[in-house]
């Protein structure tokens, strides 16, 4: 809007005579107005209609329609009121007539001849009247264009926008106010601005001291992501709310508000999300942290006790490769459900990931009150699982570390409560144990070990050995045990019972053990045409230690079978060394392990037979071929008449079943002896040789031949090989 430009005027001079209008076009030409003309009312009627007129000099008397006429005419038509009209009249106006002009609602008269000073200023002033008379109405019109406009974009926000006075109440709130709030924009006005906003103050502050009055300045808005806002007696919206203060004298401020409630919902199913395992529902780590955290933060100020219970399902893994993760899901599902049931309401249950769990046993009287929940946890978990009609045992193992005897921070009682559920394992199945001081050393040492126990492996520090077993009818090689051996950077040699337990429950095991049916068979087969010569006719064979473990392993016997047929030998040569400590776990699993080994052809030993359940119910449950009597028997049977008696109706009752025996730890000729006098089948011991790497393997058994007694016949009472003690000893 330029308020200088010229308006462009035009003015219609109205004369019935020809020479009046030359005369005074004449005389407003250096105006620089349009200039038009009319010699009779009604020609000037239809110019009015027709031009943009700005000023009409209307001669009074004319023919026809005289001045007055026009001019009413003029006037009563709302196109043409506003023109201003000068009469031009060529007598001295009588009073009347000008009153009459005036009545009409002329602006001006002159006479005629018309002075041309008079009548150039006269229409100059006019002109400029109704040039800026214009130039106003176009402001207007602007103005109210512009008004219409912005209050169309407030009307159609979508964010709420309040006016602020200087004295903190609403003054002015448009439409996405009110729908955001859930009330009329009128009813927002005259509210106390301060009072509607949640986060600032409790009691709400004044209007002077809060935030809104004070830091919007200096055009600066000024932001709250997360407030609330509400009318009086409504529910809280939250909100994103940017205020500014307003410029110019209307002062106040502008606060501008965004409804977040969905964002909102969203963010909290995501933090949800962010604290929770989603397979059970439960803690998920970092939910369980925080949990831990802050009820450490309570008993520190209340001076209460809590406790940090560490569980670990033993075999799950087992489960989860035997019948897939479906069914592994479906058992972690009951298992939350069912420590759910146990948990106390203010106590924090987590699964950390596989099948580890967690508890915060917050706000007890007595630590001991832990024992308790650890009991009933325990309880919960006994009963078997019915997992898509399949029926599973998983028992548990529980540590329990007490805040604060066992430690002042999370990761502290965390840790501790995790090493007391090692030990817990390492102990049986089913057990809680509490955190005490002497775990550290042990988790220590174990964890040294277990490192080199990695490192080991990967230095290809281990070794086999092959211990001989005697057939005590022909005393001919019946075959050798593979035993592991450790060759240790610094410790030396070790043996196996120093090493297999933390293998067993690190699952170095499985690794190791593939390597070591690998290599047994491979050694042995290139040993084979060796102890040929002293197997009689007999095939060697080859017997091989699983632990539990990799008992527990599906691949098993796939690695078996695929190691025999590498190294082309027959099943019938393979011999599994088992405990019944690996049958008694899940006796189902068991027998389809053993039944898939026996398909193939593969030989079952039961080792140490006697010194754990001996269950009898096993021999007949199972695929079996030998029972091995443990060492421990063999050694008393000189000393003590019971062992004598458990280990002769051990190899009784073997007979009886039709397996082999086998009396291992034979290691002189009384043990001897009595071996083959009760009928043991295989005798195995450092009588007759200790174990031997494979190059050194060939030599051993060809000395041990040597020295044993000469027998065509297998019912030929035997002579006691009375010089293998000596012969054998150097090792
Ligand atoms: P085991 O299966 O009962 O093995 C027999 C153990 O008795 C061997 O000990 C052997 O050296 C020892 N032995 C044999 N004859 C005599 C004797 O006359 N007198 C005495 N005092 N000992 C004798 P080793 O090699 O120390 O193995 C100990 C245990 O470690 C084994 O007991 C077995 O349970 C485990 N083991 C050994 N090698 C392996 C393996 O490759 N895999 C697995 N999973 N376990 C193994
Ligand atoms: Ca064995
Ligand atoms: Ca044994």
């Amino acid at each position: 809007m330029n308020q200088n430009k010229a308006y462009p005027t035009t003015v219609l001079i109205v004369d019935d005579s020809p020479a009046n209008i030359v005369s005074m076009q004449a005389i407003l030409s250096p105006l620089g107005c349009g200039l038009i003309a009319a010699s009779d009312g009604e020609e000037a009627l239809n110019l009015l209609l027709e031009a943009d007129v700005s000023l009409l000099l209307l001669d009074v008397n004319m023919p026809g329609m005289d001045g007055y006429e026009v001019a009413e005419l003029v006037l009563s038509n709302s196109r043409t009121r506003h023109i201003p009209i000068i009469f031009v009249t060529a007598t001295d106006p009588h009073d009347v007539d000008i009153l009459k002009g005036y009545d009409i609602g002329c602006v001006d008269f002159i006479s005629k001849p018309v002075n041309p000073l008079l009548l150039q200023s006269k229409v100059r002033v006019l002109l400029e009247i109704v040039s800026s008379r214009e130039r106003l109405r176009q402001v207007n019109t602007e103005l109210s264009n512009a008004k219409n406009y912005y209050s169309s974009i407030l009307s159609s926000a979508a964010e709420g926008i309040l006016v602020v006075g200087l004295d903190g109440y609403v003054s002015f709130a448009n439409h996405a106010a009110g729908k955001i709030l859930r009330c009329r924009e009128s009813e927002l006005l005259g509210l106390s601005f301060v009072s509607m906003i949640t986060p600032v103050g409790n009691p709400p502050p004044t209007w002077d001291q809060s935030i809104f009055s004070r830091k919007p300045h200096n055009n600066v808005s000024f932001r709250l992501y997360d407030a609330l806002i509400s009318v009086p007696n409504g529910t809280p919206i939250p909100v994103s709310l940017s205020c500014a203060r307003l410029p110019g004298p209307t002062a106040g401020m502008v606060a501008v508000f965004q409804d977040i409630s969905v964002t909102k919902t969203l963010q909290q199913q995501l933090q949800q999300q962010a604290i929770s395992d989603p397979l059970t529902g439960l803690l998920n780590r970092s939910g369980f942290q925080k949990q831990l955290y802050d009820a450490l933060e309570r008993a520190k100020r209340l001076n209460t006790k809590l406790a940090v219970i560490y569980m670990d399902l033993d075999g799950f893994k087992r489960i989860n490769d035997t019948f897939g993760h479906d069914k592994g899901d479906q058992l972690l599902r009951e298992v939350a459900r069912r420590l759910s049931e146990v948990k106390r309401s203010y106590d924090a249950l987590a699964r950390l990931g596989g099948d580890e769990f967690t508890m915060v046993l917050d706000n007890l009287k007595h630590s001991e009150d832990a024992a308790r929940i650890a009991q009933k946890l325990l309880e919960a978990l006994k009963p078997p699982y019915l997992i898509d009609d399949i029926k599973l045992t998983v028992p548990a193992s529980l540590g329990l570390a007490n805040f604060p005897n066992a430690g002042e921070t999370a990761d502290e009682l965390m840790q501790a409560a995790d090493m007391a559920m090692y030990e817990a394992k390492s102990q049986g199945h089913n057990l809680y144990r509490f955190y005490d001081e002497n775990m550290e050393g042990k988790a220590r040492t174990r964890l040294l070990l277990e490192q080199s126990l990695r490192e080991g492996i990967e230095l290809e520090e281990f070794y086999l050995t092959y211990q001989p077993q005697i057939c005590l009818k022909t005393f001919k090689l019946r075959g050798v045990e593979a035993l592991l051996r450790w060759n240790h950077t610094n410790a030396g040699e070790m043996l196996p019972g120093e090493f297999i337990p933390l293998l067993e429950e690190t699952g170095l095991i499985v690794p190791l053990g593939r390597w070591i049916i690998e290599q047994a068979c491979g050694e042995f087969s290139q040993l084979l045409p060796e102890l040929r010569q002293y197997s009689g006719s007999e095939e060697p064979i080859l017997a091989i230690n699983i632990s539990t473990r990799q008992f527990n392993e599906r691949l098993l016997i796939d690695d078996l079978n695929k190691s025999l047929e590498r190294h082309n030998l027959m099943s019938s040569q393979l011999e599994l060394e088992i405990t019944e400590t690996s049958l008694m776990q899940d006796e189902d699993y068991a027998a389809t392990q053993l039944h898939k080994a026996r398909a193939l052809g593969i030989k079952i030993a039961i080792d140490d037979f006697g010194t754990g359940y001996s269950s009898l119910a096993y021999l007949k449950l199972f695929p079996i071929d030998v029972l091995k009597i443990d060492r421990l028997f063999i050694s008393n049977i000189h000393e003590s008449q019971k062992d004598e008696a458990i280990a002769r109706s051990i190899v009784q009752l073997g007979h009886n079943l039709q397996l082999d025996i086998i009396a291992e730890g034979i290691e002189d000729l009384h043990q001897h002896h009595w071996a083959v006098d009760t009928r043991v089948d295989i005798g195995q011991g450092f009588l007759f040789a200790k174990p031997a790497p494979h190059h050194l393997l060939a030599d051993v058994i060809k000395k041990l031949d040597h020295n044993l007694p000469k027998t065509t016949d297998g019912n030929k009472p035997p002579t006691a090989p009375t010089t293998i003690v000596e012969k054998t000893s150097s090792e």
